[in-house]
């Protein structure tokens, strides 16, 4: 694609990052037909090829509207259409690039500043976020009906978490939200690696990745909170007492793998954030293989878009649980999103409902006794409607299960 980026973009990294991006770009529309926007909205501006054309004439300084930053926001970032692209266009990197430059030039009304601003706060302190958790279950049977399907249930208790007794030794990162809808994810991993010779770590302190205010198009406070999760990182990779960075929440993992992209031109963070992406290990890929058991169940996988189209991760924890003794129900349509994508339930209400039924249905088509996912986001989103239990698929390897 010919590009004429406008003056006040051309000579910055950005600018120079997008228009690489850009002429890669057949314009084939290839990708169109596995974005989940496009199938719902049928409009080619609410697909990646016209996202694409409007962040480009953006970026040659024609004029942006409401109505841009709308097609914009109706992204998922799910990156399935990078899945798709035969050129290898990094659709992901070109909207984040976008977003920042249309969000800087349009005023958004007063009510979409106030809810992301909110979210912007609690969601990524964890002890705030769980404050609001408990508020809000507390006030449950007040709420209206859509706000009374936002909150979880209440978390099942973690279970005990193995002392640190191995020579092997990884970092998992506790996250922002996880911890009060979900601790048992990460005490199931720790006793799953326990069980493999491997301790697991929390870092004390250690909490948001960044992605949450990133991708709110805040994204110099993301980077913040990057900068500050690698902090309390640091000294576990300095001393090299760990040997990897696991990350069980596979949205948070895919942002933890490109810090070094991120924050490449921070001086004083880059070879840091380099270095902690190249530790950054997805659980699935710190297990080798489950042992083998018959019988165990029927389930029916939901690969987050953060594990296929983000980390490229296909097959592995499906191979893990068929290795662990469970039949995987086949699910149709698997490359597409199931409506969570960070903030987006909240701020996309609509699409983000009729993509989970969708997802729900595609799911559940096979009579799973049990979804499994691997991301916290989708975990609670997919929860909240199915008809049968979701869980993270370390807790189907977990050899005490949380109650
Ligand atoms: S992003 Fe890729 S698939 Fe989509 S229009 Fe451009 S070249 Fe084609
Ligand atoms: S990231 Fe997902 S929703 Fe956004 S344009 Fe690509 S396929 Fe469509």
């Amino acid at each position: 694609m010919q590009t004429s980026l406008a003056q006040f973009v051309r000579d910055t990294a950005e600018g120079r990052e997008a228009e690489a991006i850009l002429r890669k770009c057949v314009h084939c529309g290839f990708c169109t037909a596995t974005c989940p926007t496009y199938q719902l909205l049928g409009d080619d501006l609410d697909g990646p090829r016209g996202r694409i054309y409007l962040i480009k004439r953006a970026l040659e300084g024609a004029a942006v509207s409401d109505r841009t930053r709308l097609h914009l926001d109706r992204c998922l970032t799910c990156r399935a259409c990078e899945s798709t692209c035969p050129s290898g266009v990094r659709y992901g990197r070109l909207a984040d690039i976008g977003r920042a430059l249309i969000e800087e030039r349009t005023s958004r009304p007063p009510w979409d500043r106030i809810r992301r601003g909110a979210l912007s706060f609690v969601v990524p302190r964890a002890a705030f976020f769980a404050l609001a958790l408990r508020v809000g279950r507390a006030l449950r049977p007040l709420l209206p009906r859509f706000l009374k399907e936002s909150i979880p249930p209440q978390a099942r208790a973690g279970g005990p978490w193995p002392a640190p007794r191995h020579a092997r030794k990884m970092l998992v990162l506790a996250g922002c939200v996880q911890p009060s809808i979900a601790p048992s994810i990460n005490a199931a991993a720790a006793r799953v690696l326990d069980a493999l010779g491997i301790s697991l770590i929390e870092a004390p302190g250690a909490g948001c990745c960044g992605t949450l205010r990133f991708h709110l198009n805040r994204q110099e406070a993301g980077r913040n909170d990057m900068r500050a999760l690698i902090d309390r990182w640091w000294p576990f990779v300095q001393s090299g007492e760990v040997e990897a960075i696991v990350v069980t929440a596979s949205g948070c993992g895919v942002t933890v793998k490109e810090y070094g992209e991120l924050l490449r031109e921070d001086p004083q963070y880059r070879d840091k954030a380099a270095r902690i992406s190249s530790l950054a290990r997805d659980l699935s890929e710190v297990i080798p293989a489950a042992p083998t058991r018959r019988g165990r169940g029927r389930v029916a996988f939901q690969s987050p878009c953060s594990l296929q189209h983000g980390q490229k991760i296909r097959g592995r924890v499906e191979a893990l649980l068929s290795g662990a003794g469970y039949e995987l129900a086949a699910v149709r349509d698997e490359h597409l999103c199931c409506g969570s994508a960070g903030t987006y339930s909240i701020l996309q209400r609509e699409l983000s409902h009729e993509l989970r039924q969708r997802k729900l249905a595609a799911l559940q088509e096979n009579a799973p006794q049990m979804i499994a996912t691997a991301n916290i986001g989708c975990l609670a989103h997919l929860e909240a409607k199915a008809a049968v239990p979701v869980r993270h698929w370390v807790e189907l390897l977990d050899p005490e299960p949380a109650r």
